[in-house]
């Protein structure tokens, strides 16, 4: 008896997420995963989702926000797109608001009062927010029950989105009276994920993983033995040049050379790189994603949470220097389940390229040696990063990746106001050399994940089932096929 009353409560309860999913969202059933990671996170149970982009990660924590009763926090790396975000819930009827560096104080002010008037709607903010013990108490005063970290992957320092101040996270968690906690990433290896368990002090959760097969995109690789071949092989590719897609590049002069040669021959491109002025890369940005610009030509700064759904096409015109950074970008293509095409215009040159990136992004002993004695220096009162900066020789870059070293070894403790205090004052140099050593290794991994992506661009197998196997997930390999120039005997 009390068995078919438990089936049908559950049945009634998905029922009423169905509802739910279609009166708010607009959305007639769930993709694969959704389900699962919103029941989970409905039930109380930290959770880290997987999913490709695309997928649908954000439904996987609005939904049940609007179904818990409190407020449900969201931490974004995003600033740029919490608006949007925000107002996209607010037109479905959903409260939200933004608490980040760009609001004005009379925002803020508005903001906050909210809060305190018992809001429990979302709160989209970032962990830079959050380590102001004035608003962690606001929070915790309003009652939150559940904690989003979107784009998670950026708590782990072998994401290539490491931010270090995602660190503090597991600590705002428990300040916060321990909510439910949600995690979403699109970025799956096994240490980026053991990694946000640790972070984020949920070693217990609950993982929904989806596979990595995109059933509508295509991959593609097209050869150029030169570089000034590659341009035209792009204008190949681009044909009319009406369809809307992403042009990647990987330095910024390439970026601009690419954008001007585009121009000359008649395609509406705009470019998209980290050393623009913010307002103009802004403007980009908004012409492309309204559709003014059909090409948008970028360098990997462009693309972390696009949500584009129209993207037709992503070429690459350098080879990535992994598949997951390569899955990452190409899988913006496509995202309204419509066929899209991924092409790696290749030139096995290319790789050198990396070669060089790579040269300093690992610290050396003495790198090592330089940051210690520098903050052993300001150890009586724990500097910030800029302090720190200030006293040290080495250049940003390389204090900075001496500091994750540090700080992934238990040697630097960043406080919620972002003080570096230094818990091993006294280090030989035989320890800096083994800690360097070890940083050799990840160059290591480095430049074998860079072999697996030369691998696939020199392959004549199927593209998909070498993207599949690398992430050493079971899709069906059935699957993989008939979706890539080798399966359909060249391009
Ligand atoms: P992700 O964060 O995983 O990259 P998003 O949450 O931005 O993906 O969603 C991608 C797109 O999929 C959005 O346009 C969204 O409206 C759509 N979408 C999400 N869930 C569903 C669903 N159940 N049915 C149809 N479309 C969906
Ligand atoms: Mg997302």
């Amino acid at each position: 008896m009390q068995k078919t009353e438990d089936r049908e409560t559950a049945s009634a309860r998905q029922d009423r997420l169905v509802r739910r999913l279609r009166a708010h969202f607009g959305f007639q059933s769930f993709r694969p995963g959704q389900r699962r990671a919103v029941q989970a996170a409905i039930d109380g149970r930290d959770t880290v989702v997987v999913m490709p982009t695309g997928s649908g990660k954000s439904l996987c924590f609005q939904l049940p926000g609007l179904e818990l009763p409190g407020a449900t926090v969201v931490v974004s790396p995003l600033i740029a797109l919490m608006k949007d975000q925000t107002e996209a819930l607010e037109a479905r009827g959903i409260e939200a608001i933004v608490v980040n560096s760009t609001i004005t104080a009379a925002q803020r002010a508005d903001a906050e009062s909210r809060i305190q008037e018992g809001f429990h709607g979302f709160i989209y903010t970032t962990p830079e927010q959050l380590a102001s013990p004035e608003f962690r108490w606001l929070l915790r005063g309003a009652g939150i029950d559940l904690f989003v970290i979107d784009e998670a992957h950026c708590v782990s320092r072998w994401g290539r989105d490491f931010r270090p101040e995602y660190l503090a996270l597991g600590a705002v968690i428990e300040d916060l009276g321990r909510p439910t906690v949600l995690a979403l990433t699109a970025t799956a290896t096994a240490e980026v994920i053991e990694d946000l368990l640790k972070q984020l002090r949920i070693p217990d959760a609950e993982i929904v993983h989806t596979g990595f097969n995109r059933p509508n995109l295509r991959l593609a690789v097209v050869s150029a033995a030169e570089e000034d071949e590659k341009l035209d092989r792009l204008v190949e590719l681009l044909g009319d040049g009406q369809a809307s897609g992403v042009v990647y590049a990987a330095t910024v002069k390439a970026v601009e050379t690419l954008t001007a040669q585009l121009a000359e021959r008649g395609f509406r491109a705009a470019a998209y790189h980290g050393r623009m002025k913010n307002a103009d890369r802004a403007a980009n940005q908004d012409r492309f994603m309204s559709g003014e610009v059909p090409i948008i030509v970028a360098t990997n700064a462009f693309g972390l949470g696009i949500d584009k759904p129209d993207i037709r096409f992503v070429i690459h015109t350098h080879i990535p220097g992994t598949i997951e950074s390569y899955y990452q970008e190409f899988g913006r293509a496509g995202r309204d389940g419509e066929p899209a095409t991924c092409t790696l215009i290749y030139r096995p040159d290319d790789r050198k390229l990396h070669t060089f990136f790579q040269a300093g992004r690992y610290p050396s002993s003495e790198d090592l040696a330089n940051a210690h004695h520098a903050l052993k220096r300001l150890a009586d009162s724990p500097p910030r990063f800029e302090e720190l900066e200030a006293v040290s020789p080495l250049p940003r870059t390389r204090l900075k990746s001496a500091l994750n070293v540090f700080r992934g070894a238990g040697i630097v403790k960043e406080d919620l106001l972002g003080r570096l205090h230094l818990l091993r004052p006294e280090m030989t140099i035989d320890d800096m050399t083994r800690l360097a050593g070890r940083e050799q290794e990840r160059d290591e991994v480095d430049r074998m994940s860079l072999e697996r992506m030369v691998e696939y661009a020199e392959s004549r197998g199927c593209r998909w089932r070498a993207v599949l196997d690398y992430f050493g997930h079971d899709d069906d390999p059935a699957d993989a096929c008939g979706r890539c120039d080798n399966c359909n005997g060249g391009a």
